[in-house]
């Protein structure tokens, strides 16, 4: 093809038809689809013998629905492949529950479209014990059965709201007698289809990356590409100098006690934490953490301030992660200490900077900016 007019682009080709495509089905993807299709049998059938001997032979983990990760000679093959698919498979499933024993109540996604410790933070801050299974807190002895759930404290005034909405939410479940399964949430009734995650596994890109918190107007474009560099896991931190063949330690230069990553030296970091706290606290929000950089943005929301503040508080994460990253290669290639005091000033003479130029009537002191920002 080399030298040759491409007379239609392969991405249009490949399209459906309806979309003028000659839906021709792309074949990597149908063969993740297909592998895929593994991954949710596993899940689903409930006492087939194929099932049994993979169980013995890598063992289990989440109580049963998947394997552990192949590993060393035994993990070659095809378990292996499927196993990789396994991610993107468990995105698009979700627990109905039965006797609950094997459902974690906060951290599974069985009651709505995400997990009930996204949903209502808060609570599984407060509550006593965030790897219950949903069995754990249903109490059956009253009447009909109904919610136990449990915390470590009394609830404040605005607390009880929320676990009113919690209760709401939890409304339609109770726990039954079958076992508890799974379902496929992506057309089928509930069953996988091939079809359905081909066609999921073809989606536009832009729907999984958190385009519109790193994007973003005015915000200066050596900032937006750093992220954008970093939610792809791209920047060039230790781990990744390792697996290129450098003979190194790795030791981050932040907190000098863990390994860098790209996820702990933006987000998990002990010395990174104390700035995202700074930010948190200013608004009153405890946060649980996602893993990774790209979580972090997606889930990084206008729900914690007004409407007011929303597009300097989505702008947030970015500054974060360029003020860490600035500091964090001035330790690595001038040396020096660290001073924590100053990461945060500089931190905050960033976003100050960045508020200047988009607000009209902005704060005209940094105080009053932190004022303006707590504000609600
Ligand atoms: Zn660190």
């Amino acid at each position: 093809m080399e030298g040759k007019a491409h007379l239609v682009n392969w991405e249009v080709v490949c399209g459906d038809k309806v979309n003028g495509g000659l839906g021709i089905r792309k074949l990597t993807l149908m063969n993740r689809a297909l592998l895929g299709k593994w991954a949710w049998r596993f899940a689903y059938d409930k006492e087939a013998l194929w099932k049994q001997v993979l169980g013995a032979k890598h063992g289990l983990e989440d109580h049963g629905w998947r394997t552990k990760k192949a590993v060393g000679a035994s993990g070659v093959g095809v378990w292996k492949e499927i196993l990789k698919e396994a991610d993107w498979c468990w995105d698009k499933m979700g627990f109905k529950v039965g006797k609950g024993n094997r459902i974690k109540f906060w951290t599974d996604v069985w009651c709505g479209d995400s997990a009930l410790y996204q949903r209502f933070q808060q609570l599984y801050i407060l509550a006593a014990n965030r790897n219950a299974l949903v069995e754990d807190l249903w109490d059956q002895n009253s009447g009909e059965g109904g919610w136990n759930l449990r915390f470590i404290r009394d609830f404040n005034d605005w607390e009880v709201e929320m676990v009113g909405e919690l209760l709401q939410a939890l409304r339609d479940f109770r726990i039954v007698r079958e076992d508890d399964s799974v379902f496929w949430k992506g057309g089928g009734r509930g069953q996988f289809r091939v079809k359905d995650a081909y066609s999921w596994l073809d989606r536009p890109t832009d729907v999984i990356f958190p385009k519109n918190k790193i994007w973003m107007e005015r915000v200066p474009t050596k900032i937006s590409f750093f992220a954008w560099e970093a939610t792809w896991g791209k920047i060039l931190t230790l781990d990744r100098l390792q697996k290129r063949g450098w003979q190194l330690p790795n030791r981050c230069f932040l907190c000098a006690c863990e390994a860098e990553s790209v996820n702990h030296i933006l987000i998990h970091c002990t010395v990174v934490k104390v700035i995202w706290d700074l930010v948190l606290g200013l608004v009153g929000v405890k946060w649980v953490f996602p893993n990774t950089v790209k979580e972090v943005l997606f889930s990084w929301g206008g729900a914690f301030v007004g409407k007011k503040r929303k597009k300097l508080w989505n702008s947030i994460p970015c500054f974060i992660f360029w003020t860490v990253w600035k500091e964090r290669n001035r330790l690595a290639f001038r040396g020096g200490d660290l001073n924590i005091q100053r990461l945060k000033y500089s931190f905050v003479c960033n976003i100050w900077g960045w508020a200047k130029l988009y607000m009209e009537e902005g704060p005209h002191s940094l105080l009053d900016f932190l004022d303006w920002l707590a504000s609600s």
